[in-house]
């Protein structure tokens, strides 16, 4: 049934970038839209499937960020694509909480199995990240009903105004935008790259800081929740080290605290487990999920413990468009992609290129002080050779290079010097090594 054609996953260029089609549309964009709008490339896409994207102009760019690690199962994907056209066909909405449809139900049952933890659990479905993120927080002050909620520096939530709380950094997400919401507490995160302690005992020293702060200076009794990215995104994919989640979790549990994971960047299959948690067999309290879930199409969830997702009075959660049956549709495809194609372990293979691309890189440009990350989900750190000072400039000149050469890549990082790398796992292996040669030439071009 599906209607659109494959593009062949080459890289193609036949203007500059921008051409002279984007070029226009781009003077309407500037014209029409809020300024208030970044762009990470300046193109107008047209189609898009796998890892290639088609822009106006007719040139082929390798997709290496998946519209910030969404299309996991590629742009396109024909089963959300088939799913989708059969809902549209069926009904587009009627609200969950208005008059329930099945695939809502089945997105839950699914979510509420392959998510961590043997235990009990339930979900609901929201529209983005952030509401995600607003919900699991909302449930975990009324089950425990304590207001405080612990978060670590160089986190990102969100957007909204508890969200924008609950991230770390001023520039460009809070500045202006505040007075934010209170009972926030933020404690060091073992950022290895930048701790100034002992590297060896990274782990245990942080979890010394992070409890110690939170029974002296919040009261554990106050704590609703701490809520982490296994692995940070937009703070620069930033890896925590081995023991340290394990050791929160545990604490939080001998406290009467949730521990509420947020995986909305790492799920999905896209750090080479379905959900990063699973590395150390951590089973958080509540997951939160958004970005991979749907291939593309708005739709978030938290899933939780039982009695804790049903602590909550009846209507006490909702929203218009929460779950809409065209996401939940799209979500299914997703799931049944994942599985069908093996990404999991997929992303786990096209990892170890990915690293081993970048470790050779590191050896041959000193200004990459850190590769990191993990399956298909990774980074490096620009710095001024030899030290860990970060090198923005560096990082400007490397993107704008790839672009012009036909390569997406997105940016990160709390000292604005990260190039993250996430690429719909079903990249083939020949594009994501034509990406990383252009990625060499734009080092060697420095
Ligand atoms: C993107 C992101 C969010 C916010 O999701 P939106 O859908 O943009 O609201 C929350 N947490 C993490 C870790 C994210 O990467």
């Amino acid at each position: 049934m599906t209607t659109i054609t494959n593009l062949p996953q080459e890289r193609r260029l036949v203007t500059a970038i921008p051409g002279p089609k984007s070029t226009e549309a781009l003077a309407r964009r500037a014209e029409a839209t809020s300024g208030g709008l970044g762009m990470a490339i300046p193109v107008i896409i047209e189609r898009a499937s796998d890892a290639i994207l088609l822009d106006i102009d007719g040139n082929q760019i390798i997709d290496l960020g998946s519209g910030i690690g969404v299309t996991n199962v590629g742009n396109s994907a024909s089963r959300v694509v088939d799913r989708v056209i059969e809902q549209v066909q069926a009904f587009t909405h009627t609200c969950f909480t208005v008059a329930p449809y099945m695939n809502y139900i089945e997105v839950c049952e699914i979510l509420n199995r392959i998510t961590p933890g043997k235990f009990k659990k339930k979900s609901l479905l929201v529209n983005s990240g952030a509401e995600a993120v607003e919900n699991a927080i909302k449930i975990a002050r009324y089950y425990t009903k304590r207001p405080a909620v612990v978060v670590f520096e160089h986190s990102y939530h969100g957007r909204t105004n508890l969200t924008m709380a609950l991230t770390a950094k001023n520039m460009p997400y809070k500045d202006g935008f505040g007075p934010f919401a209170p009972e926030i507490y933020r404690v060091p995160m073992p950022y290895s790259f930048h701790w100034v302690g002992n590297k060896a005992t990274i782990s245990q020293d942080a979890l010394a800081i992070v409890t110690g702060k939170i029974e002296k200076e919040i009261g554990a009794h106050n704590v609703a929740a701490i809520l982490i990215e296994p692995i940070q995104g937009e703070g620069g994919f930033v890896v925590p080290p081995k023991g340290f989640l394990p050791g929160l979790s545990k604490f939080a549990s001998e406290h009467g605290i949730l521990f509420i994971a947020d995986e909305v960047q790492t799920g999905f299959a896209r750090t080479g487990h379905m959900f990063a948690c699973e590395e150390e067999g951590v089973e958080p309290d509540m997951v939160i999920t958004a970005k991979g879930i749907a291939g593309g199409l708005p739709l978030a969830a938290v899933t939780g413990r039982g009695e804790v997702m049903d602590s909550v009075h009846v209507s006490g959660l909702g929203g218009t468009y929460g779950g809409n049956p065209v996401a939940c549709a799209a979500a299914l495809g997703t799931l049944e992609t994942i599985e069908a194609e093996n990404l999991v372990e997929r992303a786990n293979k096209l990892g170890k290129i990915l690293t081993d691309s970048l470790l050779g890189l590191q050896k041959k440009y000193p200004i990459i002080g850190e590769v990191r990350g993990r399956g298909l989900m990774q980074a490096i750190e620009l710095v001024m050779p030899g030290t860990n000072e970060p090198n923005t400039a560096a990082m400007q000149k490397v993107v704008k290079y790839c672009q012009s050469q036909g390569v997406l890549v997105l940016t990160a990082g709390t000292y604005v010097n990260v190039i993250r790398f996430l690429p719909p796992i079903v990249i083939t292996q020949e594009l994501l090594l034509d990406a990383m040669s252009v990625l060499d030439d734009a080092f060697g071009s420095l």
